[in-house]
């Protein structure tokens, strides 16, 4: 069956041009209520990874982006609760990003996913795990809305709509998984496991400002300046993924999700409404990791498995930008962090390369270092334009 994704311009996120954006997009897929019956019970999902950051990072879907769907829902008058996963020690995590006063204001529902508990269930056709504990916030809507942010991924390449739906687990699983995963194949099928389990009914991506570099919380703001809709989370995906100049078939969790029946990856099965593709590409958007998905399709086994291995990113901590908060120290199962005389320093040998300790640091002080040969893949694959 084939899909629609809208791609509508937005130059910023001023509340006139934001709005306008949304509802066209929305409207080019049929609108909330081709999925939704007024008066239903919807959660929104955000990506708002801990610790808490200002909206300019390009770290969180953005609170005005998300204020606008909001305003949306209400004229429909659905029950909504936003909400995700985070977790804050002794303070509001939703203060910094903006997400506190936002629902405040608009008299919607904000939560912690913790806050409401987790329920356990089974993972349909799980390839990597057989049953999971999910929001119970979020399994108890009629349907979820995906409010997914582009941005790039040092781990999984590329993380949208499809990985927004980790953050529907616990926070503590979600390590454990990182710790029992550390392949980007087998993190990326349990990914696809823990999306089956609730798929969403309707997927927003916040591409007004991206990220690009050492996303998904190091790189730098990117003005790419759209707005993506579509029914099919996964074909979102893939739509973003080529906007930012990656081929088929590149970003596992698309590839495994499309395989699995849970949605389109082929951009020759989807319809692209609003923008032409050819005309919103963006070119030189940095990305933070190779797509293993590409190696993977085009090397033999035996080699893919040495290079891939060999592809990943060695966190290292910059002292001079460590303020000792402790995050790195916190998220790390692995045991792989020690803190000295006020700054963090990482164990090389324990290091499963997880990469949790770069995404929790707000200073950008763990930087991400290449070995030799995947700097000598990544520099032949740009050389002659494979990736
Ligand atoms: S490396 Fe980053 S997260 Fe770790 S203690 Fe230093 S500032 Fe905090
Ligand atoms: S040091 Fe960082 S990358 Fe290494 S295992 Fe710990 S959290 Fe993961």
């Amino acid at each position: 069956m084939r899909s629609r994704v809208s791609v509508v311009r937005c130059p910023g996120y001023e509340s006139r041009e934001l709005s306008s954006s949304i509802v066209t997009a929305l409207d080019l897929i049929g609108g909330i209520e081709s999925v939704l019956k007024p008066g239903s019970k919807v959660f929104v999902k955000i990506n708002h990874l801990s610790p808490g950051s200002a909206p300019e990072r390009a770290i969180v879907t953005h609170p005005l982006f998300t204020r606008e769907v909001l305003c949306l829902l209400k004229d429909l008058n659905m029950d909504v609760t936003v909400g995700d996963d985070i977790q804050f020690e002794g303070e509001d995590g939703y203060l910094v990003s903006g997400y506190r006063e936002m629902c405040r204001e608009m008299g919607v529902r904000l939560i912690n996913l913790k806050s409401e508990g987790f329920r356990k269930v089974l993972c349909p056709g799980g390839q990597a795990i057989p049953s999971v504990h999910i929001s119970a916030a979020a399994l108890d809507a009629d349907g979820i809305i995906d409010l997914a942010k582009l941005k790039t991924h040092a781990f999984t390449a590329f993380t949208g709509a499809v990985k927004n739906m980790f953050g529907v687990i616990p926070c503590g699983l979600r390590l454990k998984y990182h710790n029992r995963f550390p392949r980007n194949e087998a993190f990326s099928r349990m990914l696809v496991d823990v999306f089956s389990c609730l798929p969403p009914a309707l997927t927003l991506m916040d591409a007004v400002t991206a990220m690009e570099g050492l996303g998904p919380s190091g790189g730098p703001a990117r003005t790419v300046g759209l707005v993506l809709a579509g029914r099919d989370a996964v074909a979102v995906d893939a739509v973003a993924q080529s906007i930012i100049g990656f081929g088929p078939d590149d970003i596992l969790t698309t590839r495994y999700a499309a395989e699995r029946g849970l949605g389109t990856a082929r951009l020759d099965s989807i319809d692209v409404v609003g923008e032409r593709l050819q005309d919103v590409r963006v070119d030189g958007f940095r990305k933070a990791a190779f797509p293993v998905g590409l190696l993977e399709r085009k090397l033999p086994s035996a080699i893919y498995a040495f290079v891939s291995g060999r592809l990943i990113l060695l966190p290292e901590v910059a002292a001079d930008k460590c303020n000792g908060c402790q995050e790195c120290f916190k998220v790390c199962l692995a045991d792989a962090v020690r803190m000295e005389d006020g700054k963090a320093r990482i164990l090389k040998k324990p290091c499963i390369h997880c990469l949790c300790c770069h995404e929790v640091c707000r200073s950008n002080a763990i930087k991400l270092r290449q070995r030799l040969l995947g700097r000598l893949v990544r520099f032949f694959s740009s050389v002659f334009k494979i990736a």
